[in-house]
């Protein structure tokens, strides 16, 4: 069986040893709900077995009513919200994956894309192994299954040093929480404390809803292994060049987390005041498009002295799907989320700020209503370069020739979006902004420059599972 498109975005959290585990990861999993919402589960422990409960749709929809608590009892829990793809959004590809094999029973949540993974599927059902799901995921659960080795650590090194890409696990069994961050470290996963409870997550937004204390980012490479005795970490992997995604800075993150040694919101902003010196404009007012754009805004009005005003309302409610009227409406998509306030854009030469420009659809409807709103000139500045190649690594992008920036010039977008005039953050611009420091990061969006390769076997079978392009084999 082919696996279907990658595990893109996704979130994922875990408590070990708390008297509400699964309410508690339920409420992490709300924090965490921009990772992910196409689907979401929780997986607990009561100390001799694993529950589950997992749905498609909204972690609030999924958990709203308490009585599914009580089918979540124990002590430890993990979670997962994913992110919504074509191809695969069906139930059984809803995490954590829970399966009993000869050891006991083990769940795992995973955040991230395994860029070897069809090859090793393969592998794996010649000899005989059965998939339930088309989720790069599964690999992970039959390695440790084959695995020989005797501790649960050895048997997660064994498999994790087979597989290759971007990875943040958490895995669940009757007595242990383990949580592992790929050798890139190309996901942020973070560590807390809630009294004596330790606490895993994707970001730390999720440890202040629940009140815990953020210890530390857990390192590339690191697996901490949590029992009732505490803690332990270990660096069972092959060694790596740290490489975290740039990109969950310049749109996936939540503004207050703090991820990779930075606050996302100081980040964003820096990017804003970078733009404006990178690119100036005589203008009236400065908007972002709400919400990604609005700490970048900011900083660029605070750089040009220009003013910050709200010029597109957002709908916050906006659901999954809705159904279009007959009669045409123009922009409906976009509509549905934002709306100009004509009182603020009428007559005005306006900035507008966005973090990207992925197909190029989107930013072409929104200068359209902006200028439909009544303003004179429409000045679109994003807060990041180009995005003219696509992610391996966990972040939903496009086919290579569905970036606009792939195959057009800057001026050329600028034409298709019908703005008067078009800048973007330039790549020193971008890491400056995000500071280099201890690190340097993924850019491969922006650059084409990938810092893990791909397999050259079962290319074939890797162009299936991507439908896209890989352009760097090994
Ligand atoms: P478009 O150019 O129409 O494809 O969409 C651009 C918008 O998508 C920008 O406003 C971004 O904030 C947003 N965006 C960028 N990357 C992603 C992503 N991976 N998933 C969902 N939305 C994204």
């Amino acid at each position: 069986m082919k696996l279907q498109r990658p595990e893109e975005e996704c979130g994922i959290f875990g408590i070990f040893n708390h008297p509400e585990a699964s309410n508690l990861t339920y409420l992490g999993l709300y924090a965490l709900q921009h990772r992910g919402q196409e689907s979401c589960g929780i997986v607990s422990s009561d100390g001799s077995s694993l529950h589950a409960h997992k749905s498609m749709g909204l972690v609030a929809d999924v958990f709203g009513n308490q009585e599914i608590f009580k089918s979540l009892p124990g002590k430890s829990a993990i979670g997962h919200v994913r992110y919504s793809t074509t191809g695969s959004s069906v139930i059984k590809n809803v995490q954590p994956i829970m399966v009993d094999y000869s050891r006991g029973s083990i769940a795992v949540a995973h955040n991230g894309n395994i860029v070897n993974a069809q090859i090793i599927k393969d592998e794996l059902e010649a000899y005989g192994s059965i998939f339930q799901t088309t989720m790069d995921t599964e690999i992970i659960v039959h390695l440790l299954a084959t695995s020989k080795a005797n501790s649960l650590l050895d048997r997660i090194s064994d498999s994790l040093n087979r597989i290759k890409g971007a990875y943040c696990l958490l895995f669940l069994t009757e007595t242990r929480m383990v949580a592992v961050r790929d050798p890139n470290g190309f996901r942020p996963l973070c560590l807390g404390k809630l009294g004596s409870s330790y606490v895993v997550a994707s970001e730390s937004c999720a440890l202040d809803l629940i009140d815990a204390e953020f210890i530390r980012e857990i390192e590339p490479g690191e697996a901490i292994i949590i029992t009732n005795e505490g803690m332990t970490s270990y660096f069972p992997l092959q060694k790596a060049n740290p490489t975290p995604c740039i990109f969950e800075f310049v749109y996936f993150a939540r503004p207050d987390s703090y991820i990779f040694g930075k606050n996302v919101y100081q980040v964003r902003k820096e990017m804003g005041r970078q733009l404006a010196r990178e690119h100036q404009v005589d203008a009236d007012i400065v908007i972002p498009i709400p919400d990604s754009g609005v700490p970048s805004a900011l900083g660029y009005a605070e750089e040009s002295g220009i003013p910050f005003e709200l010029g597109l309302i957002r709908n916050h409610y906006v659901g999954r799907t809705f159904i279009e009227p007959q009669q045409a409406i123009r922009h409906f998509g976009v509509k549905i989320k934002l709306n100009p306030v004509r009182e603020v854009l009428k007559d005005k030469r306006v900035v507008v700020i966005d973090d990207s420009i992925v197909r190029g659809t989107t930013s072409r409807k929104i200068v359209k209503m902006i200028r439909n709103a009544g303003a004179k000139e429409v000045h679109v500045r994003i807060s990041s370069p180009p995005t003219s190649y696509p992610c391996y690594y966990g972040i939903d992008t496009p086919n290579r020739k569905e970036l606009i920036s792939s195959s057009h010039t800057i001026d050329e977008i600028r034409k298709y979006i019908t703005a008067d005039t078009l800048g973007y953050l330039s790549e020193d611009g971008l890491i400056s902004s995000v500071g280099t420091e201890n690190t340097s990061y993924c850019r491969a969006c922006f650059t084409g420059s990938y810092p893990v390769k791909f397999p050259k076997l079962g290319i074939a079978p890797q162009l299936d599972l991507f439908e896209k392009e890989l352009p760097e084999y090994e």
